[in-house]
């Protein structure tokens, strides 16, 4: 499935040219426009689906095999000293592109990006009321 007016399904099939670094037929990894740090790279499945809800198992499965792929032979290439996945879900957190895309992000000694949160007080009941809330049948 395609959606005509999504950008990352052109670039994924081809049809907008990109700094492609691995294609199969379930996948491309393109190099991203604006990238976090040198070799800041996506990973699109070729199909359309919004985010990770509405990814089908067996390629959320892939991604992640991928991904482990793609950061190994990136870390060997480029030297980085680390590794960051981020994947965005929703505009709230994030998401500016809604066809689903996992970042890979090579890190360096002083690349100047931070890629965290703030971590918030929470107290054992408040952890425990939030645990049953999750895991409720
Ligand atoms: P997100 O905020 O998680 O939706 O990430 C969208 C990413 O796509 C951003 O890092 C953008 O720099 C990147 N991006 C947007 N348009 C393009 C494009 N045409 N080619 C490559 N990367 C893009
Ligand atoms: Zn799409």
């Amino acid at each position: 499935m395609k959606d005509a007016n999504c950008i990352f399904c052109k670039i994924a099939n081809g049809e907008i040219p990109s700094q492609t670094l691995y294609e199969d037929e379930t996948f491309r990894v393109i190099l991203d426009l604006g990238p976090a740090t040198k070799g800041h790279a996506l990973i699109l499945p070729k199909e359309h689906h919004a985010n990770l809800y509405e990814l089908p198992e067996t390629t959320a499965g892939e991604v992640m095999k991928l991904a482990k792929k793609m950061a190994s032979m990136m870390t060997e290439r480029l030297g980085c000293e680390g590794f960051n996945l981020v994947q965005n879900n929703g505009d709230l957190a994030g998401q500016t592109v809604f066809h689903f895309h996992m970042h890979l992000i090579p890190r360096y000694r002083a690349d100047g990006q931070k890629i965290g949160w703030k971590p918030q007080e929470v107290s054992q009941a408040e952890l425990e009321a939030v645990k049953d809330q999750i895991c409720q049948e």
